[in-house]
């Protein structure tokens, strides 16, 4: 067990190309699950591989347990990897498998029988041990290739993508089973994935990348509450927030929304706050399922049409088309299923507790120390 830290570490792979990761400051405390996310081509790989030892640093240092291993060959940074594509001998039976990295390093018998044992037992494969791996599923082979990982009590797991492969529910009994067993051998873990379901049904913290660059790294709930700007906003939670340009009103403690024809009281604290910051133009966030749909108009209530309804079974998504703002569209989201119909005239309530903030021009949350 270990912590990993990423001192400034930048990545640039051929001279004269852009950097793959840039000036990447970021812990992973011990025992813990971090996952890495963000879209393809972010510097999710190239993190990992570093730490790995795959890949070597343009810049920066990354320590485990605060020593220096940047130059250390990868075979001496006990580190186990589990991958997309499970990279287990088909040959092999399961047991063989699980014991593949301990017979290598040349443990002893007993030693090894013994954790062999226990890495079945947890896995709830005592009974198939004998049996080849090449006519498991997927998702069997996975977790025999996360056995093989855990076998040897490394000080840091990386999961490159592990579930990628798997079906639906394959995928939702896989990513139990990988945190139980991270959280039973306390192994400090890092999990790339660009999978946002996948980072926050599995890690402790989320490291969102964009561009080779960190936005922001937090417990996923709070990534989800308070964004640090309008990328990591608009990437967390599904579907994304709704965002619309906005800026500070003439009338004192109150927002203009062009797009909902509104201006907004903001109250007293955001009042003072945006008088402070001086910032005049502002983007509105608003979660699909914060915004208040109701038949019947309210004070204040803006009037739309209903352009399209995606009944998800438990929950329905609304198209929301502003009256007289043709195009300008919101998401919201309702428990289901609704009595809702396309066509249909509604009224939209925004609650403004619930509003994010942004400044326009940084594109940062107003109130991230919050
Ligand atoms: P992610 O894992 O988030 O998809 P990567 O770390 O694989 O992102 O890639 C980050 C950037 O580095 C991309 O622009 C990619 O094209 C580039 N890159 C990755 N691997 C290599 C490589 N071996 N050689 C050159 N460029 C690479």
């Amino acid at each position: 067990m270990a912590t990993v830290e990423f001192q400034s570490v930048s990545k640039r792979y051929q001279p004269g190309t852009p950097m793959a990761v840039i000036d990447l400051n970021l812990v992973c405390q011990e025992g813990e699950m971090l996952a890495l996310l963000g879209p393809s081509g972010c510097g999710k790989s190239s993190t990992l591989k570093m730490a790995a030892g795959l890949e070597e640093l343009t810049e920066g240092e990354i320590l485990f347990g605060g020593v220096p291993v940047s130059r250390l060959p990868a075979g001496q940074r006990n580190i186990a990897m589990v991958f997309e594509d499970y990279c287990l001998y088909p040959n092999l039976t399961i047991a063989e498998n699980i014991d593949f990295p301990l017979s290598v390093r040349g443990y002893s018998k007993a030693v090894r029988k013994e954790r062999v044992d226990e890495v079945l037992a947890m896995l709830g494969l005592t009974d198939m041990a004998d049996r080849k791996v090449h006519d498991l599923s997927g998702g069997a082979q996975q977790r025999i290739a996360i056995g093989r990982a855990v076998v040897r009590d490394p000080a840091l797991i990386l999961f490159d993508e592990p579930l990628s492969h798997l079906d639906g529910e394959q995928k939702i009994h896989l990513r139990a089973e990988i945190s139980r067993l991270q959280k039973s051998r306390g192994v400090t873990s890092i999990l790339v994935t660009h999978d946002q379901t996948e980072a926050t049904a599995m890690a402790d913290r989320i490291a969102i990348m964009r561009g080779g660059v960190l936005q922001q790294v937090a417990p996923p709930s709070r990534l989800y509450e308070r964004p640090a700007n309008i990328f990591v906003a608009n990437f967390i939670g599904e579907p994304p927030m709704n965002l619309f340009p906005a800026s500070v009103s003439a009338v004192v403690g109150h927002i203009d929304v062009p797009i909902l024809a509104a201006t907004i009281a903001v109250g007293d604290e955001r009042r003072r706050m945006l008088e402070a910051r001086q910032t005049r133009d502002l983007v509105v966030g608003l979660r699909p399922e914060h915004l208040i749909v109701e038949t019947v108009s309210a004070d204040r209530s803006v009037n739309a049409i209903i352009r399209y309804r995606e009944p998800r079974g438990d929950a329905d998504s609304l198209v929301l088309e502003i009256l007289n703002r043709s195009g300008d569209t919101l998401v919201a989201e309702l428990p289901g299923p609704t009595l809702f119909r396309a066509g249909d005239g509604v009224h939209l309530r925004i609650p403004a507790e619930r509003m994010h903030l942004f400044d326009a021009d940084t594109e940062f949350n107003l109130e991230l120390d919050k």
